[in-house]
């Protein structure tokens, strides 16, 4: 590839790389599983004004797929990510390591199998996105906490499109005393409204169009939270009610607090996190659309 961006495959070379910097220099890190798209190109633009020096990560990390998750099929497209790494003004270091690189010790999907070090965030993970993918947030969470332990990072940067991630990260940096502040980006969105994901590459043309329905409900839910209505269970009915279509299989529609994640009945002066996942179903593929609203 002529990208000219550096590219790192094990932990030891982009130790080497981050060391023979300038003692000054600030890092911002954005962490991502690649099959690149604007959202992610966002994060990557802030950290660039932000920081004197810019690592992108690459990697597809096993222990956040359950066993009968998308892990295989999961999009890989690393040269098409080098090139829009490079269209966007490039990076200073791209950090793309094997699976051995990143579990020394091996790692499978199986949980009760799993041996070794792995981190969870108690209290912040089990609802929400954690009821239906219930070691998600500790394969997030120990993959985040391997990658800043290598990057060693100023900044990293991480999208309001994952809400309860950057939740969970926020609380395992402040309560494991790492020192990278966590920098949260808004949602970047396709022209229809809806959010994208590199999982929208599953959609096929039609469902795609009508998915933006998903962004259509929340700001209907939005819209009566702003004429006044604070009970939380009225603006899910509305939100609920705009995604009435036998396409869409609701796995939850929450409103919930900013901090704890904990379901609110009634919303006051703090705000909340309006926040839904949906099934969207075509022949006889399956994929689930999350996403959010500050309210
Ligand atoms: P992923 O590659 O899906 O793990 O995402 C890597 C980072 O990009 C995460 O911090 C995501 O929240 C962020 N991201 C994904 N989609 C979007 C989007 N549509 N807008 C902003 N950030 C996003």
């Amino acid at each position: 590839m002529t990208s000219g961006i550096p590219i790192f495959r094990t932990v030891a070379s982009l130790r080497k790389w981050r060391q023979s910097l300038p003692h000054d220099s600030t890092i911002g890190f954005v962490p991502t599983m690649g099959a690149l798209h604007e959202g992610h190109l966002s994060l990557v633009t802030a950290s660039k004004a932000e920081n004197s020096h810019t690592v992108v990560s690459i990697f597809v990390n096993p222990s956040q797929f359950a066993p009968h998750e998308d892990l295989d099929a999961y999009p890989r497209t690393f040269d098409h990510d080098l090139s829009k790494l490079g269209e966007n003004g490039g990076v200073d270091a791209l950090f793309a390591p094997t699976i051995t690189e990143m579990y020394p010790s091996g790692i499978t999907l199986e949980v009760e199998k799993q041996k070794g070090a792995f981190v969870s965030v108690l209290g912040l993970s089990e609802q929400l996105e954690g009821k239906t993918r219930p070691n998600f947030f500790r394969g997030v969470a120990t993959v985040v906490t391997k990658l800043f332990n290598v990057v060693d990072a100023d900044r990293a940067y991480f999208g309001q499109k994952d809400i309860q991630q950057t939740v969970v990260l926020k609380r395992m940096v402040k309560d494991l005393l790492m020192r990278v502040e966590i920098r949260v980006l808004p949602i970047i969105r396709e022209d229809t409204g809806l959010a994208m994901s590199s999982r929208n590459v599953y959609l096929g043309e039609e469902v795609r169009d009508n998915s933006k329905k998903i962004y259509e409900s929340l700001l209907q839910g939005k819209k009566i939270y702003e004429a006044g209505e604070k009970r939380a269970q009225t603006i899910i009915e509305t939100v609920k009610s705009g995604l009435n279509d036998e396409l869409f299989k609701i796995d939850y529609v929450s409103i919930a607090d900013k901090e704890e994640l904990q379901e609110l009945e009634t919303i006051n002066e703090n705000g909340a996190i309006l926040s839904i996942a949906v099934y969207v179903t075509e022949g006889d593929r399956t994929t689930r659309l999350i996403d959010n609203i500050i309210l």
